[in-house]
């Protein structure tokens, strides 16, 4: 037996990283045949037309331009005010809904998942998501001893599929007392996909059936990492008004992130936005995800959290970052678009794209179809059920093609 001074909870913890090590072999590939020759669609960040990592010039000039002591200097532990009342208002814009609302400064997205699991659910109990779902769900469930359960996501129409999700959420809340749900809509990662209003609006009427027991409880951990990239502003949030009025035994949380919607990924800022009809519920929230900030990262970042509540305490640099993310938006659209439009005419079964950095492409044997497209010199992410194609990074002119040669590749296994 090796040697391990770990404790039995992380005896054996290896993050092994199926986007780590394609982007590597993508890497590698570049090296020996010319970067021009590969096609790799394995980044989760946005790249230009020339494959060079997009920064908003906007960011860029607010952020260089902010005093050095804004950019060292320690942040209150639940973030800056005016970063927190701005990034409420930017998650709802105009649909906000009518419940107690209150943020709280997180590392990223994933520093919501993380309080969110840890906060809200027992040892032991499980949490669950949709069957294609960002890796790193699971081992966060896992890393704080939860476990991490799924339902289908899509039924034989390719929509969400409701009869899946109500027999996994009865099913655990029969062995459980509260339950945190994790949906990542609008602009899913990976397929691409948004619940529809209709479709939301199923979701919670769902919850508040099951709600009506009073000793159940329900957490529903809204990740919209993707929303600035799913389509018109009004309209990509417009479910969000359904969470007003919900009853008090369902908490919505959404998962705020700045790492795509002002192109700031390793500045790590995001934020919890608590909502619900309990103003208990939400001083609590407050009280206790703060606590657990301060137990795990302490404060976040300064300088971007003062460079978000900059550009949104000024109307014109608001629009400009709108415009400037606009751009990014319509160069990813016109990418999944020419990929649809080529999978069409090579039969290739795609997962609904609405929007986001990523489209997925069901296969049986994803390792097997992802090492085949190596010999076109394309790098794809293998997942359990399908490849990940990272329409944020490639270009246009090396996305034509790629269908078809994933139909090859696929008809090849
Ligand atoms: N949720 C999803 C689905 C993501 O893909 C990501 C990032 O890739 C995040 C959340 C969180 O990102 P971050 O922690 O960088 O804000």
């Amino acid at each position: 037996m090796t040697m391990s001074m770990a404790a039995s909870h992380a005896k054996g913890k290896f993050a092994t990283d199926n986007i780590f090590d394609a982007n590597a072999a993508a890497v590698k590939a570049a090296v020996q045949f010319g970067k021009d020759k590969v096609t790799n669609a394995t980044i989760g960040a946005l790249l230009d037309d020339n494959e060079v990592l997009v920064c908003l010039p906007t960011v860029e000039k607010v952020l260089r331009n902010l005093p050095v002591e804004e950019l060292i200097n320690y942040a209150p532990i639940a973030g800056l005010p005016d970063y927190l009342d701005a990034v409420i208002d930017l998650a709802v814009d105009i649909h906000r809904p009518e419940a107690y609302i209150k943020a709280i400064a997180t590392s990223g997205g994933s520093g919501v998942i993380h309080h969110t699991i840890w906060n809200y659910t027992e040892i032991g109990d499980t949490v669950l998501t949709t069957d294609w779902f960002w890796g790193p769900y699971r081992v966060l469930c896992q890393d704080a001893l939860r476990k991490l359960d799924t339902f289908t996501m899509f039924d034989e129409q390719q929509h969400f599929n409701m009869v899946s999700f109500q027999e996994k959420v009865t099913a655990l809340l029969a062995k459980q007392d509260s339950l945190v749900i994790i949906l990542n809509s609008p602009a899913h990662n990976p397929t691409g996909y948004s619940l529809s209003d209709a479709e939301w609006a199923q979701v919670l009427n769902l919850c508040k059936e099951i709600a009506q027991d009073k000793s159940k409880k329900i957490i529903l951990d809204v990740d919209i990492a993707y929303l600035d990239f799913a389509g018109e502003k009004a309209a990509s949030r417009s479910f969000m008004k359904q969470f007003g009025g919900l009853p008090e035994n369902i908490l919505v949380i959404l998962g705020y992130s700045m790492s795509k919607s002002f192109t700031a990924y390793g500045q790590r800022v995001g934020a919890m936005i608590g909502v619900s009809s309990s103003k208990d519920v939400i001083d609590e929230f407050v009280n206790i995800n703060q606590y657990s900030s301060r137990a795990t990262w302490s404060n976040i970042n300064r300088g971007a959290m003062r460079m978000l509540a900059t550009i949104y305490k000024d109307k014109s640099l608001l629009a400009q970052v709108d415009a400037e993310r606009n751009r990014g938006y319509q160069m990813i659209q016109e990418r999944a678009g020419i990929f649809t439009r080529e999978a069409k005419a090579a039969n290739l079964k795609m997962l609904p794209f609405f929007g986001g950095y990523f489209l997925t492409i069901p296969v049986n044997n994803p390792a097997a179809v992802c090492d085949k497209l190596h010999e076109d010199n394309i790098f794809a992410v293998p997942l359990a059920q399908g490849i990940r194609i990272a329409v944020c990074a490639v270009t246009s002119r090396k996305i034509t093609g790629m269908a078809a040669a994933v139909a090859k590749a696929k008809a090849a296994v």
